[in-house]
């Protein structure tokens, strides 16, 4: 007898007439009686609800996931950069510039360390201050 249809708010339908939140159809269910005033809607009225509702929890998790792969390569990268030129005399060839890095320790007490590598012919070594 009534010809109205649910409203839809979102992925949800609410009942026309008494504005009741209506659950879904079950599968093989037709339509889907209101429980509070008997209002019947039909199953068609689902139809493009079921399947964002499906989307969903496929399209999220992946977009995320390749936003933190991309993050971490690029943390990675800076990591490896070679640090600032300074002039330390190398120990092993003289070389007067090299790659400083300075590394602060966990404890406070020990400072922090300066590790350092010849420009010239790569040997590495540290000093601390
Ligand atoms: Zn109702
Ligand atoms: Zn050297």
């Amino acid at each position: 007898m009534s010809t109205l249809r649910a409203h839809k708010i979102g992925s949800l339908l609410f009942c026309p007439t008494c504005g009741t939140l209506l659950d879904l159809p079950g599968d093989g269910e037709r339509s889907v009686k209101c429980e509070q005033c008997g209002h019947e809607e039909p199953g068609s009225s689902y139809e493009g609800i079921e399947i964002t509702t499906r989307s969903h929890p496929d399209a999220f998790p992946s977009p995320l996931q390749q936003k933190r792969k991309t993050q971490t390569k690029r943390h990675e990268g800076e990591d490896v950069g070679k640090g600032t030129l300074v002039s330390e005399k190398c120990p092993e060839c003289g070389h007067l510039k090299a790659w400083s890095k300075e590394m602060q320790l966990r404890s406070a007490d020990e400072g922090s360390t300066i590790f350092l590598s010849c420009a010239s012919c790569k040997h590495g070594w540290r000093i601390n201050n």
